[in-house]
Formats: C-alpha cells, structure tokens, sequence
C-alpha cells in the first residue's frame, strides 16, 4: 500500500480527564498512513535493505534486532518496529552512541528509558494476548508513562490508535517535539496522572505501563476490555522486587500470570 505522506499535525485536540477535575491537555498526531505491516512500511520506504554507516542506518537497528531475535523475541511485527523506529532520536545527543545497546539510558528528571529487550518483551507479551493475536494488531492501546516517546512510537506501528500519558510535563512535552515529524499511526499524547488511566477512550484493547507500584491502579483494569492483555512492573513482595505482571480480561474474569523481574522507575501519582 503506497500513500503519500502527509506532513504532521497538531494539537487537534482537548480532553479532560474524566473524574480527575484536572485539565488534561491531549495532543492528537494525526495518521501519515493506515495502519500498515511495517515490512510493507519498510517497503515503501526503501529501508529493506541496509544503507549507510550513522545512527541514521538501518543497519545498525538491523544489528539490535538480531540481538533481540537471538535472545528470545521472535514477534515479527516487534521486531519490524525496532527496526524503523530511530531509538537515538529519542535519547539526548550526548547519549545517541549508546541508543542502540541494551541499555536503558536517562532522559531526565531521573527517568530513564527502557532497555531495548525489556521493551520488546512487553511489547511481544501484548502480541499474545488473546485480542492481539485474533487481530494481528494490538488494537486499542493506552501506555502509562510517556517518557520521551521511544515506546509509543513503537506501539504506534503495531496498534490501531495509541493514548500515552505522562505525569511530568517537560517530558510530555519533550515527547510530543520527538515524536513530531514521525511516522505514526493515531497517537494522543496526554498529560495528566496515568494511575487514572484514560476513562474517556477506554476500554483498552492492550495496556502497557513503563513504571511500577506496589499494586496495578483498579482504574487499568477497569478500562481493560474483554479478550484485552495488560502488561505492567508491579513489586511482588513475595520475590522481594518488580517483576512484570500480565493480566487477561476473560469473559469469566481476571487471569493474572507473573513473568520476568524487572527494575523499572516508580509509578508516582498526580503530575509535577
Ligand atoms: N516508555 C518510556 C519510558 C519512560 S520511563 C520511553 O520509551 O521513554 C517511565 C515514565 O513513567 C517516566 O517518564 C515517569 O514520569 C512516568 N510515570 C510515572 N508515574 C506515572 C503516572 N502516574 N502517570 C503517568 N506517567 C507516569
């Protein structure tokens, strides 16, 4: 399928959090394209074969993704993400030599961003879900945790439509400059306190959250749709740490499945 791009654009919208009483400004980025195989992406784009030796060549993503094949992930659609999504243009300057190890790297406000595989097994988790795999597609997402944009724009290409929160507003913002210009499919940046999730656009097909407490917020699973998957850091005092908690809306209820540890930043309330 080839579209022409159309140039980004927004804000186009406002939303309030629902039950908050908060303001919450919602940024929409607006589709360039269809939802779309991102090798058919890769495709039209003429990135299916390595060009250059930078930052700004495939290759180096193509290295990562290997990596990540080589250790476990074998989610094609995950892995065709990785490989189009500029990890370095997410990561402060200084930092873009490392964007490509596995590495989580700050990105202010003592935030940092995920290690590439711990991204990509949360994102493969999602793929699983009952939902997901019925549609080839995570659907309706909501990420708790914007950051600076990396995950989201990642989940951009494997969702029908994606609504990110952030509780800091200079990463919010920061965010919303990273991820202008990227090809994406609908993508709300909003800033507010992801403990509510997003009651307005809810229910959710996947939830996924980049920080972890010592309980998943009942709003999460409140907005988690029938056949939907919610993959979250939660601290599991039994193993004395995080460890990521999956959880599948079933027909007849909750089904809940402890996986790997995890060292995520902690989820916070309100917003600053
Ligand atoms: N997915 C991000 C990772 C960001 S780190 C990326 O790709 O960059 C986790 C983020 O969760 C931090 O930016 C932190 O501010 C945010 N966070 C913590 N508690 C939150 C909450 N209650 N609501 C929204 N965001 C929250």
């Amino acid at each position: 399928m080839n579209r022409p791009a159309r140039p980004g654009r927004f804000p186009l919208a406002l939303d309030r959090l629902a039950g908050a009483g908060r303001p919450a400004a919602t940024e929409l980025l607006r589709p360039q394209r269809p939802l779309q195989h991102a090798a058919q992406h890769a495709a039209a784009q003429g990135q299916g074969a390595p060009q250059g030796l930078g930052l700004d060549s495939a290759a180096v993503r193509a290295r990562m993704v290997a990596r990540l094949r080589a250790e476990g992930i074998g989610c094609a659609p995950v892995l065709q993400a990785f490989a189009l999504v500029e990890r370095h243009r997410f990561v402060d300057s200084a930092l873009a030599n490392q964007a490509y190890e596995d590495t989580s790297l700050p990105i202010g406000l003592s935030q940092t961003i995920s290690k590439p595989s711990v991204v990509a097994r949360m994102l493969a988790l999602l793929f699983e879900g009952e939902s997901a795999r019925a549609a080839g597609h995570l659907g309706r997402v909501l990420e708790i945790g914007t950051g600076c944009g990396y995950q989201a724009a990642l989940l951009a290409r494997l969702a029908r439509s994606v609504l990110s929160i952030e509780r800091l507003k200079p990463l919010h913002d920061k965010a919303r400059q990273n991820l202008e210009g990227q090809r994406h499919g609908e993508l709300r940046l909003v800033f507010g306190d992801g403990t509510l999730g997003h009651a307005p656009r809810a229910p959710y097909d996947s939830v996924v959250a980049a920080a972890g407490g010592d309980q998943l917020p009942a709003a999460w699973l409140e907005q988690l749709a029938v056949g939907g998957r919610l993959v979250a850091p939660v601290h599991d005092p039994a193993r004395g740490g995080q460890v990521l908690l999956v959880v599948d809306r079933q027909p007849q209820g909750l089904v809940r499945r402890w996986h790997d540890a995890v060292h995520f930043v902690p989820l916070k309330s309100g917003t600053a």
